[in-house]
């Protein structure tokens, strides 16, 4: 199945709607891309028909319901539903992935709710989630009917973050396809270990340089040089698709944790010791986690049996 085709038309086209197109649908349909791509954000906390907001009434009280950053929206059920300004398309997944080596991201909006998290690799055949009417809507139904809006809204940015027509893409004529950007383990050298969902990377070690794409939870990238500046640590990396730049940690939060490359790839000999009345049993090589906590170096002996 593919984003748009016999389930689903188009509601509103790309010339008219500018950034994206409107898919119509059966409310509470799966939603699939086609091809193969990485997830790369997930918003899952809004509740399907009680948190949709009629577009008309936030046109008309945008100003009243700002709060900062946020909106204190009143939706089409009278409930009033805090909306973060870059989550008023509701309930969300993006997803990136690769067409002719240019990175692209797709991103469909207004969910019921989700079913995926941010790192999966998901594929044609991955329900990312359900069609849905959270966030800002407009219908002619009844606000009463649990439908009300309901439709898919899909972005998709090239790599350069500009919008593109979204139509081949949810048609499935354009396919997307999935290449790990991360480096693989490699204990012999010393790597960062991405702990925040996702961190630019930049041309120069300075936050106003390029930006030239993101790293995400759980890559790893061996560090090819670092700059330590007030703010933050910032470590030079080459992904697998030969990307060349900097990532930063900040020195507040850990974003980042660096993995020392261990001081020999063999592990050391273990030392022939009997202690009379113990047996040795196993030197510790890192600190880990076993079934016991050792700091390295650490031995643990046993009580041999009396014999
Ligand atoms: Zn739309």
């Amino acid at each position: 199945m593919i984003l748009l085709g016999s389930e689903r038309s188009v509601t509103q086209n790309y010339a008219t709607h500018k950034t994206a197109e409107d898919y119509s649908g059966s409310h509470l349909s799966p939603i699939k891309i086609s091809g193969t791509g990485k997830v790369t954000r997930v918003v899952n906390h809004y509740q399907v028909h009680e948190d949709s907001i009629n577009y008309n009434d936030y046109l008309k009280n945008q100003y009243n319901w700002r709060d900062g950053d946020y909106y204190n929206c009143v939706s089409i059920t009278g409930k009033t539903v805090r909306f973060h300004k870059n989550e008023l398309g509701g309930n969300c997944v993006e997803v990136e992935g690769y067409i002719g080596g240019e990175l692209y991201h797709y991103t469909m909006f207004h969910m019921a709710s989700t079913n995926v998290q941010v790192g999966d690799i998901v594929n044609s055949d991955t329900i990312l989630g359900y069609q849905g009417n959270t966030g800002l809507v407009d219908s002619s139904k009844s606000r009463t009917d649990i439908t009300y809006g309901t439709h898919v809204h899909m972005e998709v940015k090239n790599g350069s973050g500009q919008f593109v027509n979204p139509r081949a893409f949810a048609l499935g004529e354009e396919v997307l396809t999935y290449v790990e950007q991360t480096n693989a383990v490699d204990t012999s050298q010393d790597q960062i270990y991405i702990l925040a969902d996702k961190v630019n990377i930049r041309e120069q070690p300075t936050v106003d340089s390029k930006d030239l794409g993101d790293v995400y939870h759980q890559e790893i990238y061996t560090i090819l040089d670092t700059k330590d500046d007030v703010s933050y640590t910032w470590y030079k990396i080459k992904t697998n698709l030969d990307l060349i730049g900097w990532v930063a940690s900040s020195k507040e939060e850990q974003w980042i944790e660096v993995r020392k490359k261990e001081q020999s790839s063999v592990p050391p000999e273990e030392p022939a010791v009997d202690l009379g009345e113990y047996l040795h049993l196993f030197t510790c090589p890192k600190t880990d986690t076993y079934y016991l906590t050792l700091q390295e170096g650490e031995s643990l002996y046993i009580k041999k049996k009396n014999t």
